[in-house]
């Protein structure tokens, strides 16, 4: 396994600077390697390629996959697990990695020992091009509501939080269900170089670090949710480092990441086939669309064409740095989290955000969609002034159009963990918190 692992290592780090031809080539290679395997022995591929009457012979390029079905989360929840993994699999040598939960019932890829060591490889070639060496500790900021926490009772997790800190030294993950309060002390102890989450989970660390001593940070890593240009202003200027974002998912792996250049995210093309689709299947190059993600390195549950829920646009334009692999321009949003409009007009979260941040002094703010044609915008701060909350409507309006009703709230409590820049649902995230409305 250790001289596996090495293999991996050393793949991963030379890939980066093959061309973007040889890298096609190589997702091809490992494409039809993957489909081969899915077809012989997972009997749900089986099915769903012989339903189209697709072998997997009769995929020969990258372009070829669309015969191929797209598969979803549903599918994952819905068939048994023995149709989904090859037969003979030992389950117990997998592990189960849990997608968040937040926006729906968690489902759960297995992950076998060699797909484990090549996100783990994934992982180092960030960590390599940025600069940080093996022994800097990193810190992984993880938002935990037991009562959605599939993995069982907070006892459960506990056991789970010692031993993620026994498995490695230089890397913890710090679990909290409210506010970092509740981790700082053991945080600080840790003395981390980098700490990485979610936006809203490192602002909510600048606020329970305001009276004590900041760590001396390396640089921030930001991922899971969209990240404005203030909130990553007052994060660079509050830790005094700078921060790259990336972009994956517990299920998936990392998929795509910024490098010192941070032209855009660099995706991780020798390890996933990434598709992006519009409404009617091609789009035209810099287009936002639906991401399909293949799996490449997965052999245990073979995931292909996997619907990830987000909106992207990817960058036909090679980054500076001379990698080749391709870059990911940004990531617009939940899918769930686009404003479908009255009149058919759509808006994605990137868009909102960049609008509203043009409003000088905006504190950090959240958008709820009660209906379509309802939205309250939230300000957390104690005090606006009537100029910023006019500034703030027009500048939804000039977006928006005047087919919706927009409110302004003044929310004076710190904002919660699991603050989201739009809020499709307001029922669900809203635990307890008490506005009042701008006039
Ligand atoms: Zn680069």
């Amino acid at each position: 396994m250790r001289l596996e692992r090495q293999r991996i290592g050393h793949a991963v780090r030379t890939n980066q600077w093959l061309a973007p031809s040889e890298l096609r080539a190589l997702q091809v290679q490992k494409l039809k390697a993957l489909l081969s395997h899915a077809y012989a022995s997972v009997p749900y591929h089986r099915r769903r390629l012989d339903e189209r009457g697709i072998r997997p012979d009769s995929i020969r390029s990258l372009a070829d996959l669309d015969k191929v079905p797209v598969m979803s989360k549903q599918d994952l929840r819905e068939n048994p697990l023995e149709d989904l993994v090859p037969k003979g699999l030992k389950i117990e040598t997998c592990r189960r990695a849990y997608t968040s939960g937040t926006t729906g019932t968690p489902v759960f890829v297995l992950v076998d020992r060699d797909a484990f060591a090549w996100r783990r490889a994934y992982l180092e070639r960030v960590a390599d091009a940025l600069g940080l060496d093996p022994w800097e500790h990193r810190a992984t900021l993880r938002f935990t509501f037991p009562k959605f926490d599939p993995r069982g009772d907070p006892a459960n997790l506990k056991l789970k939080k010692w031993l993620s800190r026994r498995r490695n030294r230089y890397s913890r993950e710090f679990f909290f269900t409210y506010d970092c309060l509740e981790i700082l002390y053991d945080l600080l102890k840790f003395k981390p170089k980098v700490i990485q989450g979610n936006p809203a989970y490192l602002m909510n660390l600048t606020h329970a670090l305001k009276d004590s001593m900041r760590p001396s940070l390396k640089m921030l890593g930001s991922s899971g949710d969209t990240l404005d240009l203030a909130t990553r202003r007052e994060l660079e200027s509050f830790f005094g480092c700078p921060l790259y974002e990336a972009y994956g998912s517990q299920d998936l792996g990392p998929m795509a990441w910024q490098c010192r250049n941070r032209e855009g995210l660099h995706m991780n093309v020798d390890g996933y086939v990434f598709e992006i689709v519009g409404k009617d299947g091609g789009l035209a190059s810099g287009e936002s669309g639906r991401l399909l993600v293949t799996c490449l390195d997965n052999y245990a549950m073979p995931v292909i064409r996997y619907e990830v829920g987000d909106e992207v646009t990817l960058d036909p334009e090679p980054c500076s740095c001379g990698r080749g692999l391709p870059l990911m321009k940004r990531v617009d949003g939940r899918q769930s989290d686009f404003l479908d409009l009255p009149g058919g007009k759509r808006i994605s979260p990137q868009a909102f955000v960049s609008c509203i941040n043009q409003v000088a002094g905006l504190p950090r703010f959240q958008l709820v969609v009660k209906t379509p044609a309802d939205l309250e915008l939230r300000l957390y701060a104690q005090n606006v002034s009537s100029l910023l909350v006019q500034e703030s409507l027009r500048r939804c309006h000039e977006l928006f159009g005047r087919v919706v009703s927009l409110n302004v709230v003044l929310v004076k409590e710190e904002p919660r963990a699991k603050l989201r820049s739009v809020i499709p649902n307001p029922d669900a995230q809203t635990l307890g918190i008490t506005t009042s409305p701008v006039t």
